[in-house]
């Protein structure tokens, strides 16, 4: 085997030592019983919302970690789509879910689920302007309705075998992520009704006083249980036992007060631009959570860049032994292929798949650094490959017929010449990196764009909350082409062009 080609194996063969070594202790944390790992969807006030410090806070939580301190478990909490939870508890991802989730014969069939901890009904919510026309759920009928995707709110307005409520086929339902994108919805004018849980509706409905108004009407009634792992007797147990502890010793009577009864909301009024300007951003932390987030948008997206850099580096070596050899090499292969799959599949599905089958729902910081570092590579080495390609053949000749080794012209002559071929495509795809990771959210990690999200949820807004993320990542992205420019200038400085 030739040296060139020894030193990019053991270069590859480094990097999946990295690479592995950084998955191994998943596999050595995820056996540690007294942390459990539960699931929530930090979206359903007063039972689980983002507190002002941007972490998970409410009825549920409070539970869940009273539990915990009365058995002697740790509780790391993971945000994350309701819809996705009871699937993550199923494939061992997640231990425990709480989630103001109710009882359900199909979840059953997933997930055991604890005693209950409480009973709720649905709720319709409609505009004010609405009541006298919207009185009960028939009424409904032709309408356009919004629930939370996967709920129970989203079964009683989905018609099918169990269900009768809405039997008019020209009733539409649209189906969102968070029970709050369905209220702003609703206050823009979107959708003619919100069904959801009683509880998180009179949230709404008292966060929105001026606008919102409940529709009553009697739907049955539902129990919320912690669900856990299907089999996972000793977990449920101690759930069980933790909860009837906590009901004798007044703690969870206590909660229900402190989350549920004296959940205070303030009286909206209408506020002015610049006085709505200081609440979005001011008195609900929004700027903080912001601040926050393009921290983590910048980090990601540093580290992502400089892993996509060096394994495209090595992909590109990689690729062109087929153009010194005239003919395919295993390496140009093995790096076609790469390039090929990644290119081929979203670069969310990438992630979904890194975060959820191979971390198993853990380090999702990690494990967005490496799916789009991954990513990254595939196109970083085709813009390495090409800025080198595009150096005149005669300069490999030149190098060689001075006495240079190939590895040496390559260092030497053709390098520095390829350098400024591809620092501008190079630009391009760090900056559609920056952009790309607004994505990172999905995995529970709170980035620009995410607290944004956060900020429209709290606050019942989008106009200002979102114009405000568009305007930072216009800006760093402004900075960074400003950047480009100077480097790119500085390399050319010696060109007679
Ligand atoms: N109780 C509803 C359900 O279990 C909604 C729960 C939620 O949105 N967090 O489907």
């Amino acid at each position: 085997m030739k040296k060139g080609t020894r030193r990019v194996l053991a270069m590859c063969l480094a990097c999946l030592l990295v690479i592995g070594g950084m998955f191994f202790p998943v596999a050595k944390t995820a056996q540690a019983v007294d942390v459990v790992n539960v699931g929530t969807n930090a979206e359903f006030p007063p039972f689980e919302y983002i507190n002002d410090d941007g972490e998970p806070d409410g009825f549920d939580m409070a539970i869940i970690k009273a539990i915990g301190e009365v058995e002697g478990f740790d509780v790391k909490i993971t945000n994350m789509e309701f819809k996705s939870l009871v699937a993550s508890l199923a494939t061992g991802s997640l231990d425990a879910v709480i989630a103001g989730m109710t009882v359900t014969d199909e979840r059953k069939q997933s997930v055991d689920f604890s005693d209950s901890y409480y009973t709720a009904v649905q709720c319709i919510v409609i505009r004010k302007e609405d009541a006298d026309e919207i009185t009960c759920l028939a009424d409904l009928n032709g309408k356009k309705i919004a629930v939370q995707e996967g709920t129970t709110g989203d079964i009683l307005c989905t018609p099918g075998e169990d269900n009768d409520v809405i039997t008019d086929e020209n009733t539409t339902v649209q189906r969102f992520k968070k029970g709050t994108d369905a209220i702003v919805t609703l206050n823009n004018g979107g959708v003619d009704a919100v069904v959801i849980d009683q509880n998180p509706a009179e949230n709404f409905v008292a966060n929105n006083a001026d606008t919102l108004t409940l529709m009553e009407d009697d739907t049955s009634t539902e129990e919320y249980a912690i669900a856990v792992q299907k089999g996972n007797t000793e977990l449920l147990e101690k759930i069980n036992e933790g909860l009837a502890k906590i009901k004798e010793d007044g703690t969870f009577d206590k909660l229900v007060e402190e989350y549920i009864n004296d959940n205070a909301t303030e009286e909206t009024t209408e506020k002015g631009f610049f006085a709505n300007l200081k609440y979005v951003f001011v008195d609900t932390n929004g700027y903080q959570l912001m601040l926050k987030g393009l921290g983590v948008t910048i980090g990601i997206s540093v580290c992502a860049g400089i892993l996509g850099v060096i394994l495209g580096f090595i992909l590109a070596l990689m690729k062109l032994t087929e153009t010194r050899k005239k003919r395919k090499t295993v390496l140009s292969r093995i790096a076609g292929i790469y390039i090929d799959i990644i290119r081929g599949t979203p670069s969310m599905v990438q992630l979904l798949i890194m975060f959820m089958v191979i971390f198993r729902s853990r380090y999702a910081v990690l494990a967005a650094i490496l799916s789009f570092g991954i990513n990254s590579a595939a196109y970083v080495a085709e813009n390495i490959r090409a800025g080198i390609l595009a150096v005149d053949v005669g300069q490999m000749e030149g190098g060689r017929s001075l006495g240079f080794t190939y590895g040496e012209t390559m260092r030497y002559i053709i390098m520095p010449q390829a350098i400024k071929n591809v620092i501008p495509a190079l630009g391009n795809e760090m900056i559609t990196l920056v952009k790309e990771t607004s994505i990172v959210g999905y995995v529970a990690i709170v980035d620009l764009t995410k607290a944004g999200d956060f900020i429209v949820s709290r606050t019942y807004q989008a106009f200002l909350p979102l114009i405000a993320v568009a305007i930072v990542y216009y800006i760093l992205i402004k900075i960074m082409t400003w950047a480009l420019a100077v480097i790119e200038r500085r390399l050319r400085q010696s060109d007679n062009r």
